[in-house]
């Protein structure tokens, strides 16, 4: 009969695109808005990757490619984890995805039966229960504060590890937080989970924009024994200013990879030939763009995190990595702005972009209903205009 699947009830859309459709309409509207609640940096791919685009379709690289993606890229792939974490892949360790977000799908699609347990930490980014959700899995939401940079313990996952749970989710640099796990603190996750069954997803889609002199680690880079069981998400989406583009990739264990790519041939077919292309000049290709990017970003941060100061009621951390800032705002709680009371994270979203014009995400959608994320990933004039307008809109509340 007419009826949708059970899952789709129980999921939500993207809240992330749904604030910037709003944003967008507000503006088509005629309204300035400035947006703080994309997930993208504001500067254009590159040259070089463009043109590595062109050329392919030039040359006739506008066919089906194999299922996990090109040699190419997969070298690529390959050549950068080597270069940049120091681990060594084989190629059928490998596989390239429409997207870090599809590939995190298709993995959880691999490894997830109905009733699965998916341990992660919040704030988390938007997209994981739901995936899990959305593939029957059951998503475990283990929280963190503040006070311990959001980052999780090993008691955390000695109180929520059940013989249910199938993987943890880690997520450093971490979208929305900003926090960025030491060597030492994975260290002592990677000691405790060593002789644990379960897989480790590490989404490193940030692991380029670190500030204060922070390091990036992977936690597959501690030990045999927890790489043989992590699965490594990255992309070139965020690095490359590539967003559109569409390219994610994994690695990981031979069985994992083979059975995405099994998975892939059956949905997928393959990422866009020209896109993969363009990634392998990513990878490959200079690096000058990543390093100018970061210099903008950590000014922009600087920025931001100072603006924050002079708002009352609003304690603003400055993160050491990715590019949001992610600012407690309950205090602002319970009171009102022209008459109408903030009771929540998504009435003050709400309130902020009517009546501020300023588009930001409600911390609820992390799993953090005190919070709001901020991306300063936009022109610094309007970082100043922005919280300029917010700072008035904190100042008239009663
Ligand atoms: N993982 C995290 C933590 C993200 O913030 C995002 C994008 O917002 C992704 C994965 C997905 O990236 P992609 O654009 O490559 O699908």
């Amino acid at each position: 009969s007419l009826v949708l699947a059970e899952t789709i009830a129980g999921v939500k859309p993207s809240k992330t695109l749904a604030v910037s459709a709003k944003a967008a309409e507000l503006r088509a509207q005629g309204f300035d808005v400035i947006n703080f609640g994309a997930g993208e940096p504001d500067f254009d791919t590159p040259e070089n990757i463009k043109d590595a685009a062109v050329k392919a379709i030039r040359d006739g690289q506008t066919k089906y490619t194999a299922a996990s993606g090109t040699i190419q890229l997969k070298s690529a792939v390959q050549n950068k984890l080597q270069r940049e974490n120091g681990l060594h892949y084989e190629l059928n360790q490998l596989i390239i995805n429409a997207g870090a977000k599809h590939t995190l799908f298709t993995l959880f699609q691999t490894i997830l039966n109905a009733g699965d347990e998916v341990l992660i930490p919040a704030p988390y980014w938007v997209s994981y229960p739901d995936m899990v959700a959305l593939l029957r899995g059951r998503p475990v939401i283990v929280p963190t504060t503040a006070e311990n940079n959001f980052e999780i313990t090993v008691a955390d996952l000695q109180k929520y590890i059940t013989p249910k749970t199938k993987a943890l989710v880690l997520n450093s640099p971490s979208n929305p937080t900003g926090s960025v796990y030491s060597r030492e603190k994975l260290q002592a996750i990677a000691d405790f989970l060593a002789y644990k069954d379960l897989y480790i997803i590490s989404d490193e889609i940030y692991e380029h924009f670190l500030y204060d002199g922070a390091r990036f680690c992977s936690i597959a880079q501690l030990s045999e024994k927890i790489r043989a069981k992590t699965i490594i998400v990255n992309g070139v989406s965020k690095a490359y200013s590539m967003t559109g583009w569409r390219i994610g990739y994994a690695a990981g264990p031979e069985a994992v990879i083979q059975a995405m790519t099994m998975i892939q041939s059956q949905s997928l077919s393959n990422p866009t030939s020209i896109a993969q292309a363009a990634a392998v000049e990513a990878l490959n290709g200079a690096q000058t763009s990543v390093a100018k990017m970061l210099a903008a970003f950590q000014e922009r941060r600087d920025l931001i995190c100072q603006a924050f100061q002079e708002i009352d009621g609003v304690a603003c951390r400055c993160p050491q990595g990715a590019f949001y800032v992610f600012p407690e705002v309950s205090a602002l709680y319970e009171k009102s702005f022209q008459g109408q009371k903030i009771r929540n994270s998504e009435d003050l979203a709400a309130a902020l972009l009517e009546n501020a014009h300023i588009a930001v995400v409600p911390g609820g959608s992390f799993g953090a209903e005190n919070y709001i994320r901020l991306s300063y990933a936009c022109a610094p004039e309007n970082i100043q205009r922005g919280l300029a307008r917010f700072k008035e809109f904190v100042q008239n509340l009663r």
